[in-house]
């Protein structure tokens, strides 16, 4: 019987496991990883193969929670050229547009604001992807920018002012 003893020992081979025991490896730690079915079949072969930064969790303030999200995303982007990339997300602005009402963010803005009414002023929703890009140390993934659309491409009036993000996209095809 191998009597051998590893450092860690992992058991399911989806993203999680597979990202822990390459971390792990990489760091001259000897591991061993379990698959009951395939690598990747279960939830993460469904995923939709962003890095996403948490932008959402600017809302409830979760600074360091964006940081450590938006820092581990350069990390990934730069550890796999090969099968990752920048892909741009428009962001459609329109004035009746409401948010969620119950997150820090909300509360303070209906304090301070009421007659926004939940609504999010395309300023502020500037301001929280200024900041979000900004925390990143973003290297690798484009800036947010304003764009608009022309009449001319089919854009009603109402929703001409649009925000570009960037976000990483992976595929583990090779
Ligand atoms: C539609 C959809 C879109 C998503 N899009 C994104 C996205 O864009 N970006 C993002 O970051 N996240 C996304 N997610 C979330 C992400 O896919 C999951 O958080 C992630 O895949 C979970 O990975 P996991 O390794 O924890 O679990 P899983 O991928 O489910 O892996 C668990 C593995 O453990 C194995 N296992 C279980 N029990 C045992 C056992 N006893 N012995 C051996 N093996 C075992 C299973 O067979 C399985 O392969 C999305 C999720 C969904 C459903």
């Amino acid at each position: 019987m191998n009597k051998k003893v590893h450092d860690l020992f992992i058991i399911g081979g989806g993203v999680n496991g597979c990202g822990v025991a390459r971390d792990a490896a990489g760091r001259g730690l000897s591991v061993v990883l379990t698959e009951m079915k395939d690598l990747g079949s279960a939830t993460s072969s469904s995923s939709t193969k962003l890095f996403h930064g948490g932008l959402r969790y600017l809302e409830f303030f979760e600074f360091r929670l964006v940081k450590e999200a938006l820092d581990e995303r350069e990390v990934l982007l730069k550890a796999m050229p090969h099968i990752s990339w920048p892909m741009r997300f428009i962001l459609p602005l329109n004035k009746s547009q409401r948010f969620e009402s119950n997150t820090p963010v909300s509360k303070l803005i209906n304090k301070i604001f009421p007659f926004y009414k939940n609504r999010r002023p395309a300023w502020l929703i500037r301001v929280g992807l200024f900041l979000y890009d900004l925390m990143g140390g973003r290297k690798i993934l484009p800036p947010t920018l304003s764009v608009s659309c022309t009449e001319r491409k089919g854009c009603s009036k109402a929703w001409r002012k649009n925000l570009c993000e960037y976000k990483g996209h992976f595929s583990e095809k090779r």
